[in-house]
């Protein structure tokens, strides 16, 4: 049997434990298997590209499971009642391919996108950062707003967005939180001004630019999310030359992140890298660093063992017969016998 894990089951999984600890934990759960790089069997997602936007399949395994992540991306979708990105997932036992957890992965990938910038940051913003710009707070900028606030210390956001509905529903959800000041700016250089971090998640299917150099100050950490896919970008050039740049797995982010505009040559490093002690963060409180995010299947695996561990913990989530049960498993045709819908066999 297969468990599923609804939509529902994530948001009550989320009350039960407060989105801070979930944070908290996701960003451990992430970096644990971002330390155990190399024994994961890593591919670059493969994307089906269409005008309206793009629709992926993420694969990872290591040695006991392996998953996927089925995700879009349209950011138009708003039109049609839908959000931007949509997602769900499986968590399969390598052993035998039995399929053992079904997942929404909307809501989690909100998370382990937050989580990985706040892993990421850790790693490369300035200690002590305090400030954050926040650009685009669409559905996923609360998520990113509160792991900077409960796991970084953030204590100001900076907020823009080209729709100022996005906005108010942004303060209309994070006013009430203690200690987390937000200010509303009219573009995204009135945002930056006096920024320590800057976190762009926009959605827009072209080669925006969000970020010019001109806008940046030194010391400034940049947590990039919105530009994810070939052609579908939030910065200039310009910033990627100024800054020291870090990516997830280089073979995709070449193809979707921020990098993508730079010469094949641009030096960027990986992350677990850092987190393993084999190549340097931050070299200097002047120095101006980029994550230039585009989300890898690795933590969508991550995700998916501990948002399923948490959830059946509380005795959410429900058995469904996704694969057919069988006293004998060579006797497939025999499951079209049983009970009611036995098959008619004449023709
Ligand atoms: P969304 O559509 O809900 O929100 C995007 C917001 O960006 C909107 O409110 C829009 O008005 C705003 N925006 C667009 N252009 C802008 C501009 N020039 N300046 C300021 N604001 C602008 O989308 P979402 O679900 O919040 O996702 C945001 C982006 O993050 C998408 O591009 C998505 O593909 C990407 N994403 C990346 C990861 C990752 O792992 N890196 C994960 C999830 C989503």
């Amino acid at each position: 049997m297969t468990t599923l894990i609804t939509t529902q089951d994530i948001a009550r999984t989320v009350a039960a434990h407060g989105l801070p600890e979930v944070l908290r934990r996701m960003v451990a759960a992430i970096e644990a298997d971002f330390r155990r790089w190399p024994e994961f069997d890593k591919v670059a997602r493969l994307a089906s590209h269409s005008r309206e936007g793009v629709i992926e399949l993420m694969p990872v395994a290591d040695a006991t499971h392996y998953s996927f992540k089925y995700v879009n991306g349209h950011p138009a979708n708003g039109r049609h009642g839908l959000p931007t990105v949509m997602a769900f997932g499986v968590l399969a036992e390598v052993a035998t391919g039995r399929p053992v957890l079904l997942s929404e992965l909307t809501l989690t990938t909100a998370v382990r996108t937050a989580a990985t910038s706040v892993m990421a940051a850790k790693l490369l913003a300035r200690p002590g950062s305090r400030t954050m710009a926040l650009i685009g707070n669409g559905a996923q900028s609360e998520f990113q707003a509160l792991a900077f606030h409960c796991l970084m210390g953030i204590t100001t956001l900076r907020l823009y967005d080209t729709d100022a509905a996005a906005t108010a529903k942004l303060q209309r959800h994070l006013r009430t939180v203690p200690g987390l000041r937000l200010v509303v700016c009219h573009s995204t250089a009135e945002a930056l001004q006096g920024a320590d971090i800057v976190t762009t998640v926009t959605a827009d299917k072209r080669n925006a630019t969000i970020v010019t150099p001109d806008m940046l100050a030194p010391g400034m950490h940049l947590n990039a999310v919105g530009g994810d896919c070939p052609g579908k970008t939030e910065l200039h050039p310009g910033v990627l030359a100024a800054a020291r740049v870090f990516v997830e797995y280089e073979p995709q982010s070449r193809i979707e992140g921020d990098v993508q505009q730079m010469p094949a040559d641009f030096p960027v490093t990986e992350l677990w890298r850092v987190l393993g002690g084999q190549a340097p963060g931050r070299l200097s409180e002047a120095e101006v660093t980029v994550f230039d995010s585009v989300g890898f299947a690795l933590e969508d695996y991550s995700a998916l063992r501990l948002m399923g561990a948490l959830a059946t913990e509380l005795g959410l989530g429900r058995t469904i017969d996704l694969i057919p049960e069988m006293a004998d498993p060579k006797d497939l045709f025999g499951v079209l016998m049983r009970g009611d819908a036995a098959l008619r066999l004449a023709a």
